[in-house]
């Protein structure tokens, strides 16, 4: 099923049930396919699904049926997919700052495999986890990401060896490296630096490494041009070869966006247009950045949308969300080009909505709820 297809499908289901708005309708079968592109691109690496991206139970029961892995970030989200199928060996606990009681409950639950970016993490699951299997997450730019993850996490490069020893000399097990270089990164070769820097850690710590965790960044579908995903396998494994080509452990990714976004279609609703207060055309949508939207900050992601009037005259929009919060504003700076006919009531579809934005929702911020959201089962 392609994409159009499946926006097709979506629409037919909005037009029969009339759901209230804003809803987003999530097609499994482009989450399917997704992972099957992504296992054909990249032979043998393990998927993690990163669950942050979309943790709706429907997602995390297929991807458990298909034979996905999941990179989880707190006990919610452990709890999520175990209650959706997964064996607890599937899961990588990779927040690289966890409570200690967090990582109590993540152990009693079976979880073995943890990521660590500091000493002091080390520590506490030399305490908690004992024996457990740890990876050290190393720095990486995120240049060339649309939303990038700065420097919140991962040590600098050079330290990764000491680290790992420390892991070991804790009665750990330390097994690899991990890195994350920025989401929506539409730079094939930002991965190379960082592969280059786990191998040099690899080969600085003296111990046997079996993993080599490269992370998310693959692209979803906005407005602009994407590399296709065969461009990011090409490069990746490329780099693999060059900097580590006697490697025989388990190399890993943790997509989220890819997987899931363009199986989402939000559709909203047109709260006001307004056009005589200033020179500016405003549309208000009854979504915007607290109910899901929050990756419209700095205008970083620009969705493509769809409404009924396409192909009649067009002008520019600045398009802002329902409640009163003036950061409530989605796209100014860089309007939109929407038909000029579009009034209260109309719908705008956002296109290429499923990663980041239920996840996101804040709970009833100013008395908008969040979307609801209903899924277009694979039969
Ligand atoms: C958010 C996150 C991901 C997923 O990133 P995408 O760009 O959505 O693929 C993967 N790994 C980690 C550690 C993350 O925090």
């Amino acid at each position: 099923m392609t994409t159009l297809q499946s926006f097709e499908r979506a629409r037919a289901h909005l037009a029969e049930q009339t759901p209230a708005t804003p809803v987003l309708v999530l097609d499994l079968h482009v989450v399917a396919e997704r992972l099957n592109e992504f296992t054909r691109t990249f032979p043998g690496v393990t998927c993690y699904y990163a669950v942050k991206a979309n943790p709706q139970p429907e997602i995390v029961e297929l991807l458990v049926r298909q034979g996905a892995s999941f990179d989880v970030a707190s006990t919610a989200e452990i709890d999520l997919c175990l209650a959706a199928g997964a064996a607890p060996e599937t899961l990588s606990y990779g927040n690289p700052a966890k409570k200690a009681r967090d990582i109590a409950y993540a152990y009693s639950r079976g979880v073995r495999l943890f990521v660590f970016d500091s000493p002091q993490e080390l520590e506490k699951l030399a305490e908690h986890a004992p024996g457990a299997q740890v990876f050290c997450r190393i720095a990486a730019t995120s240049a060339g990401a649309l939303w990038p993850l700065g420097r919140k996490f991962g040590c600098p490069p050079e330290q990764a060896a000491t680290l790992l020893r420390k892991a070991f000399d804790l009665g750990l097990v330390p097994v690899g490296i991990s890195f994350h270089v920025g989401s929506q990164q539409l730079d094939p070769t930002s991965w190379e630096a960082p592969i280059a820097a786990a191998a040099q850690a690899f080969a600085d710590c003296g111990l046997p490494m079996r993993l080599l965790n490269m992370g998310g960044g693959l692209p979803a579908r906005y407005q602009g041009e994407q590399p296709p995903m065969s461009a990011y396998g090409e490069a990746i494994l490329a780099s693999v070869t060059r900097h580590l080509p006697d490697f025989a452990g388990e190399l890993a990714m943790e997509p989220g966006r890819c997987l899931v976004a363009d199986a989402g279609v939000l559709r909203t609703e047109i709260v006001l247009v307004s056009d005589e207060r200033s020179k500016d055309r405003w549309i208000y949508l009854d979504i915007g950045r607290f109910g899901g939207l929050a990756e419209t900050e700095g205008e970083a992601i620009r969705y493509r949308v769809s409404t009924a009037l396409d192909g009649g005259p067009e002008g520019p929009a600045v398009l802002a969300g329902p409640t009163c919060d003036s950061a409530d504003i989605l796209f100014e700076r860089a309007p939109y080009t929407l038909p000029l006919g579009l009034t209260a009531g109309d719908h705008v579809d956002i296109l290429s909505a499923g990663a980041y934005t239920t996840s996101y929702a804040s709970i009833c911020f100013n008395g908008f709820t969040p979307p609801a959201v209903i899924c277009l089962d694979l039969d």
